[in-house]
């Protein structure tokens, strides 16, 4: 992408000496993978900047939700959302689970909770919902669901780095979530993943599942994944983590620009963090109403494209069309969740978005 071309995301990295400082050791030791010094102490400096008890890395997100879900020996049927990104649901199906999908909140596009007890079944063990856009789900609501009918809920928390909800770590809410440091995510180890959980048997179980199965040298007693994350990207995450609080709030200024500009706009909605959520400003969600707006979303979507900017349809289609499912499930059962991906454009945000290009692309939209 050239430099007048203003792409969807904007890879974090560090300098190139503070990553060199951190592997030249590996030289020496030659210890490149399999859980070694670095990948302990990213570990220890995560679990402590996400304020969980205990988390566990992974070579990335998608395989740290996979071996999550079967870390829970799940069967039968998982209650979960068409509004995310395709892992969420292949998670689910590649675990030879069913998901069935529930309906999304207008206000947040998370899953929404009062349309959930009606899917339950004898056959439902689990809920899957997403912190969609970092935006706390209706965890209380959902807990207690849970607990009236003895469900595990397994959160996939990909966008929700460092989000806080009623005075809590997003990752202490239900019995595991799912984090991923993509390349483009807000916090990135290039690769990568990590699960926190609230019972300590857990940590085992999928310590062993991203290792083969391997419980000793003569004792392979699983069929485990291989999903370790190795010495190279542990590096990178402790370097981006050092500077994670800085990112996030030049993230904060990018999204205040756009609110200014695009806030009040008629036909036009952003999504704005409900009360007691401390956000990671991870995504610019916009829904266009064209009726109202007078444009569509598919139509600003051109015309963002032609002036060099490349917003993405997140999400856009629901993961309930997907051809890899046809057949398989009735989009008319999620019909908000088929109005927002209708309507959804998530706008360029990165920390080192120039205000001036956040002017432009606003500019380009209002015209
Ligand atoms: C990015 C993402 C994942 C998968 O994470 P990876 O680290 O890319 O494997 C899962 N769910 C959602 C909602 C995501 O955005």
């Amino acid at each position: 992408m050239n430099e007048s071309q203003i792409a969807v995301t904007r890879s974090s990295m560090p300098t190139l000496e503070e990553y060199v400082e951190l592997i030249e050791p590996l030289w020496e030791s030659r210890w490149l993978t399999n859980m070694g010094i670095l990948h302990s102490r990213f570990e220890e400096m995560l679990g402590q900047y996400l304020g969980v008890p205990m988390i566990s890395l992974f070579a990335n997100g998608h395989l740290a939700l996979e071996l999550a879900l079967q870390a829970f020996n799940l069967s039968g049927e998982v209650i979960t959302t068409p509004f995310t990104f395709a892992s969420t649901t292949h998670a689910i199906v590649r675990n030879g689970l069913q998901p069935v999908f529930c309906d999304i909140r207008l206000d947040d596009f998370t899953i929404d909770p009062s349309k959930i007890e009606a899917l339950i079944t004898d056959r439902t063990s689990a809920i899957v919902p997403v912190h969609v856009y970092g935006n706390p789900c209706a965890v209380f609501e959902i807990e207690r669901i849970a607990s009236k009918y003895g469900l595990k809920v397994i959160y996939d928390a990909a966008h929700a780095f460092g989000v806080r909800f009623a005075g809590r770590a997003i990752g202490t809410f239900g019995d595991a979530s799912m984090f991923s440091f993509h390349a483009t995510k807000v916090f990135n180890s290039v690769e990568g993943g990590g699960v926190s959980f609230a019972d300590p048997r857990i940590r085992e179980i999928l310590y062993r599942l991203k290792n083969f199965g391997i419980a000793s040298e003569e004792l392979v007693d699983g069929i485990g994944s291989n999903a370790k994350m190795s010495e190279f990207h542990a590096a990178m995450g402790i370097c981006n983590l050092r500077h994670v609080d800085e990112e996030i709030a030049k993230r904060r200024d990018v999204h205040e620009r756009y609110e200014s500009r695009l806030g009040g706009v008629s036909g036009l909605r952003m999504m704005l963090p409900g009360d007691g959520v401390d956000w990671n400003f991870s995504y610019c969600p916009v829904l266009f109403d064209e009726t109202e707006f007078g444009s569509s979303r598919n139509e600003i979507y051109a015309r963002l494209r032609n002036a060099g900017v490349h917003p993405r349809k997140y999400f856009y289609p629901l993961t309930n069309t997907f051809a890899s499912y046809r057949g398989r499930f009735d989009v008319d059962l999620t019909p908000i969740a088929r109005h927002v991906a209708k309507r959804v454009l998530t706008l360029p945000l990165y920390p080192d978005l120039d205000l001036n290009d956040v002017d432009r692309i606003c500019d380009c939209i209002l015209e």
